[in-house]
């Protein structure tokens, strides 16, 4: 254990700056932009960590991670140890120490953000699960003895997957239904390889695998086999971890021309499908020159920054509200300015122009002040009249949000929604209408986060045990 320095010494450290490729060099390539910290710099930044007593960092944490308790173990060179550490309580420690807003959640609290910089808290959780994963020390977790209970969980996110883990180690017999033919839901076909790396996420799964869960991928629910037919098949419970995939798109003239895509296509064929890789695989995508992104939260930065990488000469965001009001994470905008990513603040368009070949080529748009506050507590973009002007464009990547796909709900008779098709469960137990059915992550809260997902899923897990034990009367 190295030796502990006096407080006053600790505040005086400077946080440490995590290694990153340069952005003239990171838009030519799909690598991951940061390359994580050193052992020394982990070890110098978890001295900065004060050890609270009542440490407030892990009230903002969803889930709750032991962090004083992780970053001690850091001191003390016990890298593995720390990761374990933070998996009593977050089963995907490398994925959320890269895309959790810890500038929202924990490190807010951190009582070092007040007068100085906070601890990097994620950068030092990155630090200890690759540590863990790269020196092939993660452990598979011991099974409990088998209970001879079926569970079905539809959906492979961090939510399905969390429920998964948690389990298959009580004993149960769990099978994950996916419906892409890879496991990781967003991970894999939304959040973009240079801001996580696929291999971590497959890492993830195979782990599941080596301790029992069965996955069976290219798997619609709904489709193929629906919910009751999951019970008439042996099932003794269900947890639904479907997301929220279905696009929203801006409903004005022209959005159906060539070169309009939603961003979860134009993700999905880049990430999932590899259309950035032209070597090794022919998905098709187009490779715009002026693209225009229309959005401001991380599927839109994910989107544009995808697309500079993607050859594109002008790379816009159109935001019609302004950076303040944006919901990506600090980061991400921080890291698509670098890169050049071109920002039309307080913009909306309202049509698009095509050519006699069905092309996209412009988009006319209006500019936007800032009004009074709306539902969402953010203030509304209000249309500057006579403001009109014109974008020339050859692709458009729609990214304003998703709604949760409604073929679960409609095939499930009793399986109560909300009014906007969001599956209503007991925030206690994650429990549905239907006895024996559970939901959470986003198919309950909308698009949200990673680590609420995965938080939602420890909570079903626990109760989907519970059920079981109890003998789970149909
Ligand atoms: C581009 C993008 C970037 C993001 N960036 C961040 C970020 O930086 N940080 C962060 O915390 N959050 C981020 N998010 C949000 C985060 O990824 C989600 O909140 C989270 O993945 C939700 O997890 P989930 O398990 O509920 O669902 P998902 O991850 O959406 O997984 C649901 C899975 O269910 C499958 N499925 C759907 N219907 C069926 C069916 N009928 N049968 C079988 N399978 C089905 C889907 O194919 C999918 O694999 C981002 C989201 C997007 C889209
Ligand atoms: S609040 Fe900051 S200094 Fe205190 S325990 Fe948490 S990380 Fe360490």
């Amino acid at each position: 254990m190295i030796e502990k320095i006096e407080k006053k010494e600790r505040m005086k450290i400077k946080r440490a700056e995590m290694p990153a490729q340069k952005p003239e060099d990171r838009v030519r390539n799909f690598n991951e932009v940061p390359f994580g910290l050193t052992a020394e710099q982990a070890i110098t930044e978890a001295a900065r960590c004060l050890e609270c007593k009542k440490a407030p960092c892990i009230d903002g944490c969803p889930v709750e991670v032991d962090i004083p308790g992780f970053i001690n173990l850091i001191l003390e060179k016990d890298f593995a140890g720390a990761a374990r550490k933070i998996k009593q309580t977050n089963s995907l420690p490398a994925v959320c120490g890269r895309v959790c807003p810890q500038e929202e959640q924990c490190e807010i609290k951190c009582v070092l953000a007040k007068k100085f910089k906070p601890v990097a808290i994620g950068h030092l959780e990155r630090f200890v699960a690759d540590y863990e994963r790269e020196n092939n020390l993660v452990q598979i977790p011991a099974v409990a003895a088998p209970t001879g209970k079926k569970v079905a969980i539809v959906g492979s996110g961090p939510a399905g997957l969390t429920v998964a883990g948690d389990l298959i180690k009580l004993g149960h017999d769990v099978t994950v239904f996916e419906a892409l033919h890879k496991p990781g839901g967003v991970l894999v076909y939304g959040i973009p390889e240079f801001r996580l790396p696929k291999n971590i996420v497959q890492a993830e799964c195979d782990v599941l695998k080596d301790t029992g869960v069965k996955f069976e991928n290219s798997t619609v629910i709904g489709k193929m086999e629906t919910i009751d037919e999951l019970f008439e098949m042996g099932f003794d419970a269900i947890f639904i971890g479907t997301g929220a995939g279905l696009p929203n798109f801006m409903g004005i003239p022209g959005e159906q021309l060539i070169g309009i895509y939603s961003a979860n296509e134009y993700l999905t064929r880049s990430n999932l499908m590899r259309a950035f890789d032209e070597n090794d695989y022919d998905t098709p995508i187009i490779r715009g020159k002026n693209v225009a992104v229309l959005g401001g939260g991380n599927t839109a930065m994910d989107a544009v920054r995808t697309s500079k990488r993607l050859g594109a000469d002008h790379s816009y965001i159109v935001y019609r509200r302004s950076e303040a009001e944006m919901p990506a994470r600090a980061e991400e905008i921080h890291h698509a300015m670098e890169e050049g990513i071109e920002f039309h603040m307080l913009t909306t368009p309202i049509k698009f122009i095509g050519d006699d070949q069905g092309r996209v080529v412009q988009m006319e748009c209006l500019n936007m002040e800032l009004g009074p506050p709306d539902d969402s507590g953010r203030r509304r973009p209000v249309p500057i009249e006579g403001s009109n002007f014109i974008m020339d464009v050859d692709l458009v990547v729609v990214a304003i949000g998703n709604s949760s796909n409604p073929l679960i709900q409609s095939t499930t008779p009793g399986l109560e929604t909300n009014r906007w098709g969001n599956i209503t469960v007991n925030p206690d137990t994650m429990q549905t209408s239907r006895p024996g059915v559970y939901a959470g992550g986003d198919i309950v809260t909308g698009g949200a986060t990673v680590i609420l997902a995965a938080g939602a899923g420890k909570k079903a897990a626990r109760a989907i045990h519970t059920y079981l034990s109890n003998g789970a009367p149909k």
